[in-house]
C-alpha cells in the first residue's frame, strides 16, 4: 500500500490536516502540529486531540501515512548551548504533540553547525539531542530527514545519516525520510530509472531501507549537486518524471508517507493522481 499525499495546512487547528489532504485526494499527508515559526505552543486541546483521531479514522489515515513535520527553528546540533537546550526542550515538545495525536513518527532536519564546530562534532550533538529527547517520550520515532546541503546544514551525504542512527540507543525508534529533491540538490541523480537503481542501491548500503519512515517528493529547480535547496513542481525540474515513477512502482517505498511539499498547491491534485497511476 501506497500512502501519496502532501504536505497540508493545519490553518484553524490540527483537526483540520485530515480534511485538507482527503480533498485533494491523497490517501497519506505531512503536516506541523503547530505554528512552525514558533519555539513553544499552547498544548493541544482535548477536543482538538479526539477531532484529529476521529477524523483520521473517519477518512482512512492510519498512523503509518502521516508524517509530521517540526519546525524550523531547531537546530539539534546547534554548537551554542543555550540555543541547543531551547532546541531540544522545543523538539521535545514536538514530540508529545505528535505522542497526543496518536502519531508514531516525527520528521526533522538534522541540525547546523554554524561554521563554529565540525560536521563530526555536529553529529555527536544531534544524536545526543535525539537520545535526551526519546529517553522523555514514548512511542514516536525520530525520522531525520537528508537535506541540500545548504549553508552549513548537515544530512546531505548517507553517511551523515548512518553515523547519527549508529549513536542512538535505541534503533527501533530512529528513522530517515528521503527528500528526493535534496537528495539529488546533494548530488546523488535520481534523473533516470538507472541513476534511482544506483542511488537507493547507495542508499540501501550506508543507511539501509530499514530506515526508510517517508519520502518527500520533489523535482529540483536546480541541477544536480547544486547544494540548493529549491523544490519544483514534478516533472518541472532536473529530476523528472522518472524517478517518481520509479518511486511508486517500487515495493519499498511501501506503508509509509510519500509527501509532496511542491510549491503550487493548486497541482497537488492533479500530482498525486499522476502518481497513483504510476503504482
Ligand atoms: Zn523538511
Ligand atoms: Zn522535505
Amino acid at each position: 500500500m501506497k500512502f501519496i499525499g502532501a504536505h497540508v495546512s493545519i490553518s484553524g487547528g490540527v483537526e483540520n490536516a485530515p480534511l485538507n489532504a482527503h480533498n485533494i485526494g491523497a490517501t497519506g499527508f505531512a503536516m506541523f502540529t503547530k505554528n512552525q515559526r514558533q519555539w513553544f505552543a499552547p498544548e493541544l486541546s482535548a477536543s482538538s486531540i479526539e477531532a484529529f483521531r476521529a477524523m483520521c479514522d473517519k477518512l482512512g489515515f492510519p498512523p503509518q501515512s502521516i508524517m509530521p513535520h517540526d519546525s524550523y527553528l531547531i537546530n539539534l546540533g546547534n554548537p551554542d548551548p543555550e540555543a541547543l537546550a531551547k532546541s531540544r526542550e522545543s523538539f521535545v515538545g514536538e514530540l508529545h504533540r505528535c505522542e497526543q495525536l496518536g502519531l508514531d513518527r516525527l520528521n526533522f532536519h538534522p541540525g547546523s553547525h554554524l561554521k563554529k564546530i565540525s560536521e563530526e562534532q555536529c553529529i555527536e550533538l544531534i544524536a545526543e539531542s535525539i537520545n535526551l529527547a526519546l529517553s522523555q517520550t514514548e512511542g514516536v520515532t525520530a525520522v531525520i530527514e537528508n537535506t541540500a546541503g545548504q549553508g552549513s546544514n548537515m544530512g546531505y551525504r548517507f553517511e551523515h545519516l548512518a553515523a547519527i542512527i549508529e549513536r542512538v540507543d535505541d534503533k527501533n525508534r530512529v528513522g530517515v525520510c528521503l527528500d528526493t529533491c535534496h537528495t539529488f540538490a546533494a548530488g546523488y541523480d535520481l534523473s533516470s530509472h538507472e541513476a534511482c537503481e544506483a542511488t537507493f542501491a547507495e542508499f540501501e548500503r550506508i543507511v539501509g531501507f530499514k530506515y526508510l519512515r517517508g519520502m518527500h517528493l520533489n523535482d529540483a529547480l536546480k541541477p544536480l549537486g547544486s547544494r540548493i535547496d529549491r523544490h519544483a513542481e514534478l516533472g518541472k525540474g532536473y529530476i523528472g518524471w522518472d524517478c517518481f515513477r520509479y518511486i511508486m512502482s517500487d515495493s519499498r517505498f511501501d506503508g509509509m508517507p510519500l509527501t509532496l511539499e511542491t510549491i503550487d498547491e493548486s497541482l497537488w491534485p492533479g500530482e498525486i493522481a499522476t502518481l497513483k497511476s504510476f503504482v
